[in-house]
């Protein structure tokens, strides 16, 4: 099929390029010129592993192509796949959709041929209807509009393109179902689901999914606070309610508050879609008020670890981003944490491997390091924010290199036990005391 996918985000480049590589022809489209210009030149500008290997051989296979220009991509294409951003508008928890409906209407404007329009964007519910109001106040009845949100992960994004737990699509026309199948075909026939509702249905699919996955990780990080106090460690609490299959073991790792492009966000649209239909959502707006406070119950740790005398102590953080194997920072914990450390004075030496953040250019006391070794060389506390694998089995005494240090471990990465044996002062989240 010839497809056209309108974004080359996280979501728009991992789909448009894994589509291609199902033998798709697919336009990839984006308003930076910049973006298009590094494609162009085989540079991704999202960190994900392997896709850059997956662009280079379907740019080279002429499967896949990037361009700016829009009304040129719509003419060649017979779907439209809308995967532009949809942050929460400024002060308020409902959901800036200016970017689908300019997208929607670039479109419009662009062919008068029939073609799908479908929102992959994460979009509140009822987005479908208006998008065909749009379409019909500019006498476009030419096209259908489909949800078919997406699911991927970032660091993971191509293994859940390829294999998703299950395709959602929503339409309120069911002959649409037919394209889509036929295009997912190569995914169903390996076993994903295909899953069809009405396209409202879809829409609140993918509020829900992120807002209990959300919920989750709130309920496990609150109960980690309660183990801490009662002398308990938090991975036996999530090992033995985990293992209940009614409950699921994934997402119930205590850590930092959920942060990343889409939880805080969701959790929020979510709540306004309720106000909208006058529904009172309890137990997400608990949740974001939970993760809130998480924010700041870390950051005021850090100071307990640290002593009142933060002025010009040095920290190390070891990753920055949300989760590894990205380079996001939207909404990453490290974004409140370390501008705090600095407003204290105290001296921050960061090192994440996706590079140098802009986020942090303009903090003061606050530097890139290169490697870990430079990021924690007489460092006074060592912050682990990111999982990366590369943090997994450090050496402190010989990186760090200073007579007394701590180190906070927000991942659980090491156990209290062999730090208590090595005589390193180790904190870490949700752990009976080890003494
Ligand atoms: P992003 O911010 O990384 O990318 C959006 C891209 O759209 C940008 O490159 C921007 O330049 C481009 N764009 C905006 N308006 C345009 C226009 N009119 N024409 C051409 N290009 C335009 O966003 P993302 O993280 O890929 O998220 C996109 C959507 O997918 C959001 O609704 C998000 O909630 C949802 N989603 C994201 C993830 C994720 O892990 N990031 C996962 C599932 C769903």
């Amino acid at each position: 099929m010839k497809l056209c996918v309108i974004g080359t985000g996280y979501v728009g480049l991992v789909s448009g390029t894994c589509f291609s590589d199902i033998g798709n022809k697919v336009y990839c489209v984006d308003k930076s010129i910049d973006k298009i210009k590094n494609l162009n030149s085989g540079i991704s500008p999202i960190y994900e592993p392997g896709l850059n290997e997956l662009i280079q051989k379907n740019y080279k296979a002429g499967r896949l192509i990037f361009t700016t220009n829009l009304k040129n991509a719509v003419q060649n294409s017979d779907i439209i796949f809308i995967c532009v951003g949809t942050p929460s508008k400024k002060n308020t928890d409902a959901v800036n959709l200016s970017y689908i409906f300019k997208a929607v209407k670039e479109v419009a404007n662009s062919s008068k041929k029939k073609k799908i329009i479908i929102t992959k964007s994460t979009v509140p519910v009822g987005t479908g209807d208006e998008i065909e109001k749009v379409l019909k106040k500019m006498k476009r009845n030419n096209f259908d509009v489909i949800s078919n949100p997406e699911f991927l992960r970032e660091g993971e994004a191509i293994r859940d393109f390829r294999y998703p737990d299950r395709i959602v699509v929503g339409s309120n026309k069911k002959k649409l179902f037919n394209v889509l199948q036929s295009l997912y075909q190569p995914l169903t026939s390996k076993g994903s689901k295909f899953f069809k509702t009405s396209r409202r249905g879809a829409e609140l699919i993918k509020y829900a999914s992120n807002a209990f996955l959300a919920t989750k990780i709130s309920f496990i990080n609150e109960l980690a606070n309660l183990c801490e106090k009662s002398n308990i460690n938090i991975e036996d609490i999530a090992l033995g309610m985990g293992s209940d299959s009614r409950i699921g073991s994934r997402f119930l790792r205590a850590g930092p508050a959920y942060g990343g492009s889409c939880f805080p966000k969701d959790t929020k649209g979510l709540v306004s879609i309720g106000k909208k239909f006058q529904i009172d959502l309890s137990i997400v707006k608990s949740v974001i008020n939970s993760n809130h406070k998480r924010i700041s119950l870390l950051t005021n740790r850090m100071i307990k670890i640290i002593g009142p005398n933060i002025k010009n102590k040095k920290i190390a953080f070891l990753g920055v981003t949300f989760k590894p194997n990205t380079d996001d920072m939207r909404d990453s914990t490290s974004l409140s944490m370390i501008p705090f450390a600095s407003r204290k004075g105290a001296f921050v030496n960061y090192y994440d491997p996706t590079g140098e953040k802009k986020e942090f250019k303009k903090i003061k006391n606050c530097k890139y390091s290169s490697n870990i070794a430079k990021a924690c060389n007489k460092a006074d506390l060592v912050i682990i924010h990111t999982e990366w694998d590369e943090f997994k089995s450090l050496d402190f005494k010989k990186l760090v290199k200073n007579k007394k240090f701590d180190v906070y471990d927000l991942r659980n990465l090491y156990t209290s036990e062999e730090m208590f044996k090595k005589k390193i002062k180790y904190h870490s989240i949700g752990r009976a005391t080890v003494n």
